[in-house]
């Protein structure tokens, strides 16, 4: 083998131990093109980005069958950037970010799927909504004039703490908002939840989409 094998090693250490229902989103923020096209070679085809502009440029490398998820927090003067090609947006916190879709999807003649994202951490620096403005956003008649975004789901992320205990109950928390939700909105299939640190401990709590990075690439090098 002319290169390292590391990425494909660590992606077959995750996904086999993958419930089926479970899907993993590989976080490439950051990371070279070489490492991202090192998990597509293993069979890797969702990809998490967190700056539109660096997703963007991926896009244009990467092969056609990648699907970009934006999982950072979004600016809403970003996403004409995104709008023709992202698959999921994780992030979705507000109405006003939710209309700025809609509004860029129809340009493409899209559906864009989103998560709403719940905040479940202690932190206040943790974005996302109280379930009780989601619940309302929901129950919005903007929210329903909107034709160009589904929402599938919620995203969470939880405090950052080594408390297991702490982490598992917010954990519990998105599922149990997701339960009450979903006999609302019936489109609701998705829970992303769980990162490298904690992602068995998200699947035990109901997670069904993963978003690991540092455990797949290695550690992030922000210089
Ligand atoms: C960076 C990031 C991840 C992945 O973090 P790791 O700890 O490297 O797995 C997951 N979710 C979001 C929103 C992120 O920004």
């Amino acid at each position: 083998m002319s290169f390292d094998m590391t990425i494909r090693k660590n992606l077959d250490q995750i996904t086999s131990s993958l419930p089926p229902h479970v899907t993993l989103v590989a976080v490439s923020k950051t990371k070279p093109l070489s490492d991202l096209m090192q998990a597509y070679q293993a069979g890797q085809r969702v990809f998490g980005e967190n700056k539109v502009q660096e997703m963007v440029e991926k896009y244009h490398l990467m092969p056609d069958d990648v699907q970009w998820h934006m999982i950072g927090h979004l600016q809403r003067n970003k996403v004409k950037y995104m709008a023709g090609f992202v698959d999921l947006i994780h992030g979705v916190d507000s109405l006003k970010l939710l209309t700025e879709i809609d509004k860029q999807a129809q340009k493409h003649n899209r559906v864009i799927k989103c998560l709403l994202q719940i905040k479940i951490a202690r932190e206040s620096s943790k974005f996302g909504l109280p379930i009780q403005e989601a619940e309302a956003l929901l129950s919005s008649e903007t929210f329903k004039s909107l034709k160009n975004v589904r929402i599938v789901g919620l995203m969470g992320m939880a405090s950052f703490t080594t408390d297991k205990l702490q982490i598992s109950k917010e954990f519990k928390t998105l599922k149990s908002n997701f339960d009450q939700l979903k006999q609302k909105l019936k489109n609701l299939k998705i829970i992303s939840m769980g990162m490298s640190g904690d992602y068995k401990l998200a699947i035990d709590c109901g997670s069904s989409m993963i978003r690991v990075g540092s455990l797949i690439f290695g550690a992030r090098n922000y210089n």
